[in-house]
């Protein structure tokens, strides 16, 4: 009998393991992953320094403090544009490296990981079974997008997805040192864009909010980041593409000992497509109430109080504005406020990357236009 089995071992799961052990030492957490690590997973690889900081309270200090900090952000819609230093910096770090780095610190702090991918799950005598096998009191499901977990603990509301993918390719002069993302003018809401690792290479990649309609081709993805972003793609390769299941005012924990974090939950930023920091903070909260005084009542319901402590109003406003962006002048109204006013940028980076509200200022600059 586990204390806690973890099922994703991606930077929900893996923060979930150090959470749960920090706050219990000497607790048996297991740490399951279908992959043997370092594994790719397709993503922009933008860690926001927020996602840092949760890590850093954790005792994971430093973790990608060898990947250049990255300090510039571009935003550009059409012709209107704007670039400005970032208040804080964030990184670009391959998952490859970000994910590993992270499992190799639950590892050390105790947890014991294993490859198994996890198909089935069933309420057991005293906890929770996983595929007849594997037997825990409390289950942190982590599994990302297509999360075999959540679908069997219940149907949930569906929530938008969008559908991205992304490449690697050698960073053009005009890059460096920077985030780039264009909005695009086709599609609502889609975006282009390149990340500077800071090594010679950038992500680059082109991503869309799915509709009623087909999901659009590789093809159609390609030529959209190409006709946004002119030649970031020469020299491409490692072209994936994968889901990113998008954040809603509302959203579902059930009840009991199966506890969803990070994409599992839904939680990604449905303005950005940022969702490793909203991973690793759902990941804090499940493994610290997977192990909690309440975790013998209700853990499920502890974790639910907690994420709506700290992410309910951040998620109820990025809705807000998601639903707003829908349509093209706003999105342009914002760029042009985050341009006449630092402020009005920064306001927004914190809600695109962080916990952020749509505040007065930001309120005012788009009425403003
Ligand atoms: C193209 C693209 C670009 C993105 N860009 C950014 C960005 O720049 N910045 C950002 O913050 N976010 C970005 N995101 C979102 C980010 O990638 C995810 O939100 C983040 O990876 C979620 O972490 P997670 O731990 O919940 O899931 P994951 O990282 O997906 O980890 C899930 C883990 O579960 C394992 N697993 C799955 N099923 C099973 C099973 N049945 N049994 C055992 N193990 C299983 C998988 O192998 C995987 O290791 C992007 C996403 C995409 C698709």
């Amino acid at each position: 009998m586990w204390d806690v089995a973890v099922v994703g071992a991606g930077p929900a799961g893996a923060t979930a393991a150090l959470a749960a052990l920090r706050a219990r030492p000497g607790s048996r957490v297991l740490l399951l992953d279908r992959s043997g690590f370092p594994r790719d997973k397709v993503c922009g690889d933008g860690v926001a320094p927020h996602a840092l900081d949760v890590l850093e309270a954790l005792g994971v200090v430093g973790l990608v403090d060898d990947w250049a900090p990255v300090h510039r952000l571009q935003l550009d819609r059409g012709e209107a544009g704007v670039e400005r230093l970032l208040r804080r910096p964030a990184r670009v770090v391959p998952r490859k490296v970000f994910d590993a780095r992270l499992v190799d610190a639950a590892v050390a702090s105790g947890a014991e990981l294993r490859r198994h991918r996890v198909r089935s799950m069933a309420s057991g005598q005293n906890g929770i079974r996983l595929d007849d096998t594997i037997e825990a009191r409390v289950v942190v499901a982590a599994d990302g997008a297509h999360s075999v977990l959540r679908r069997a603990v219940g149907p949930g509301p569906a929530g938008r997805r969008a559908l991205a993918f992304r490449a690697y390719a050698p960073t053009r002069e005009t890059g460096r040192g920077r985030q780039v993302i264009r909005f695009g003018q086709q599609r609502q809401p889609s975006y282009a864009w390149a990340f500077d690792r800071g090594d010679g290479w950038s992500n680059v990649g082109y991503g869309e909010v799915l509709g009623r309609g087909d999901p659009p081709s590789r093809d159609a993805m390609t030529a959209a980041l190409d006709a946004l972003l002119p030649q970031v793609s020469e020299g491409s390769r490692e072209w994936q593409a994968h889901h990113l299941p998008l954040s809603a005012a509302r959203w579902w924990q059930p009840d009991g000992r199966v506890l969803l974090a990070g994409d599992a939950l839904s939680l990604v930023n449905p303005l950005t497509g940022e969702g490793i920091y909203y991973a690793v903070l759902s990941g804090a909260l499940a493994g610290r109430a997977a192990v909690g005084r309440t975790a013998s009542d209700d853990p499920g319901r502890a974790y639910r109080s907690a994420v709506q402590r700290e992410l309910g109003r951040h998620l109820r406003h990025t809705n807000v504005v998601a639903r707003l962006a829908r349509h093209r002048p706003v999105v342009e109204a914002a760029v042009a406020a985050a341009r006449r006013r630092q402020a009005v940028f920064d306001d927004l980076v914190e809600l695109g990357l962080g916990r952020g509200l749509l505040t007065p200022r930001v309120l005012a600059g788009l009425l403003g236009r």
